[in-house]
């Protein structure tokens, strides 16, 4: 069960040094920062690329670095876009197999990390990240081992034991929780955790597919993400170069938003600042637990997508993003989380600001399932 035969080599997003992709990676050898999957994808028409056939994010197997038939599978992605008010609509990721569009990634990271020999997979995880790979290690028959800090509310945990996964709690942030794991490691260990392995980003750059294929071949002119470790905004910045690459749309890209909250935003004060890479935050409190990640390893890249497409980066409050939690649930019966409701609140700013004109057509990302957070 090989990877895909277009995988060519690993980059690295920061120095650029390469790396043969045949073998478990984590980080670059040299700098320790992120890697990327490069993939030769050739000139292809959207529709030798979609098999409409496959009603999952494994619709777009020919862009992927796994083959459809050799990935682990729970059915995740191809999620719905549903309009909430004139031209703007939300990507509604609460559908996904364990309730977030961690699947997304974790569908292709364990497959990947399966089909080059791992042996146990381990995450630190501020929440749903450890349910999704507890869910695909089950489905790969593969044992898991997660930390989470410990007060992550309940279902987070109870997720991870109902799909047989080890489970360590420990007292503090997600970073402590790495280093937990990196302190108590065994020798077939993977560390799957957010852009410390190339393949989380292949699973979550299909997003950018299907905005495509729901856009009817445009892309919209704003997207508004929830922003944590930002694998979801580095996938689909990824796959709107590879769409350019393979002749499918020009140079135009939907201006990126990064949405994190005021006790937690490194990547706002970064791009706020103007540096290139993001500090770590020093004592981050926020009950949007997908967003509470201090130190992000691909800041940098984040950084770099927002600036390309002319984004920003908007901070809301714990209380606005409460507010506007309820207020689109109840306005509109999605299964709204917190981390919707912050981008809900941001995208409220960016409209009384002017940053956001009527013309614009938008897209809020609702990432997950609200009814985990109790
Ligand atoms: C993980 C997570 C995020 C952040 O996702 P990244 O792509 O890592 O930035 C946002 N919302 C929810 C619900 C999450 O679980």
């Amino acid at each position: 069960m090989p990877l895909a035969s277009n995988v060519t080599t690993l980059t690295c997003f920061d120095c650029g040094t390469q790396t043969d992709p045949h073998h478990l990676a984590t980080v670059c050898s040299s700098c320790g920062m992120p890697l990327r999957v490069d993939l030769e994808l050739g000139t292809k028409s959207p529709a030798e690329v979609i098999d409409k056939s496959i009603q999952s994010m494994w619709r777009y197997g020919a862009a992927l670095p796994i083959r459809p038939a050799d990935a682990f599978t729970l059915v995740e992605g191809w999620t719905p876009l549903i309009e909430v008010a004139n031209n703007v609509w939300v990507k509604d990721e609460s559908r996904n197999p364990t309730g977030s569009f961690k699947s997304r990634g974790m569908s292709m990271a364990v497959s990947a990390a399966v089909a080059l020999g791992a042996g146990r997979l381990v995450a630190p995880s501020a929440g749903n990240a450890a349910g999704a790979l507890a869910a695909y290690g089950a489905a790969a028959g593969v044992p898991v081992v997660v930390a989470m800090p410990a007060d992550t509310p309940r279902a987070f945990i109870d997720e991870c034991n109902h799909y047989g996964a080890k489970v360590h709690l420990v007292d503090g942030t997600i970073s402590d929780a790495g280093r937990f794991l990196a302190e108590n490691q065994h020798p077939t260990d993977f560390d799957i955790s957010t852009l410390k392995e190339p393949y989380r980003v292949e699973g979550k750059k299909t997003m950018g597919y299907e905005l495509y294929e729901q856009f009817d071949g445009l892309l919209p002119d704003v997207v508004v993400y929830p922003t944590g470790g930002g694998t979801g905004l580095v996938g689909m910045w990824k796959a709107w170069n590879e769409m350019q690459a393979m002749g499918w749309i020009g140079s135009e890209r939907p201006r990126l938003v990064s949405v994190q909250t005021a006790g937690c935003a490194p990547v706002v004060k970064a791009f706020e600042a103007g540096d290139k890479y993001t500090e770590t935050w020093p004592d981050p409190v926020t009950s949007a637990f997908g967003l509470r990640v201090p130190g992000p390893i691909g800041g940098f890249i984040c950084l770099e997508a927002l600036r390309e497409t002319n984004g920003t980066a908007v901070a809301v409050t714990e209380t606005d993003m409460k507010t506007h939690t309820s207020a689109l649930a109840a306005a509109t019966g999605i299964d709204i989380c917190p981390e919707g409701g912050a981008v809900w609140a941001a995208y409220l700013q960016l409209q009384q600001n002017s940053w956001l004109t009527p013309d614009d057509r938008v897209v809020l990302f609702n990432t997950g399932t609200g009814l985990k957070y109790r």
